[in-house]
């Protein structure tokens, strides 16, 4: 069996603290009350029944400042 860790990589130089992520997965993404750029709640690695979430949520951020990424235990190799 080949389990996957999912990983997020945030630039937050790029964030604008649009808050789109946060509208989508709360429970995994919040804002600096002081900047108000994305900070993450948990992780990583981020629950993997909750990939598709965080893939929306990085589809959906304006400035492409979230990527996911995988890593499974099989080979060590990592997708985008
Ligand atoms: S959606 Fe993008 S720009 Fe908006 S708060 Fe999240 S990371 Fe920042």
């Amino acid at each position: 069996m080949v389990k996957a860790d999912v990983g997020i990589d945030i630039d937050v130089r790029r964030c604008i603290g649009s808050g789109q992520c946060v509208l989508i997965a709360p429970d995994i993404f919040t804002q600096s009350p002081v900047e108000g750029t994305v900070r993450l709640l948990i992780g990583p690695p981020l629950p993997r029944h909750r990939l598709r979430t965080v893939e929306e949520a990085v589809a959906q951020c304006p400035v492409g400042a979230l990527n996911t990424w995988l890593k499974t235990d099989r080979d060590g190799s990592e997708q985008s």
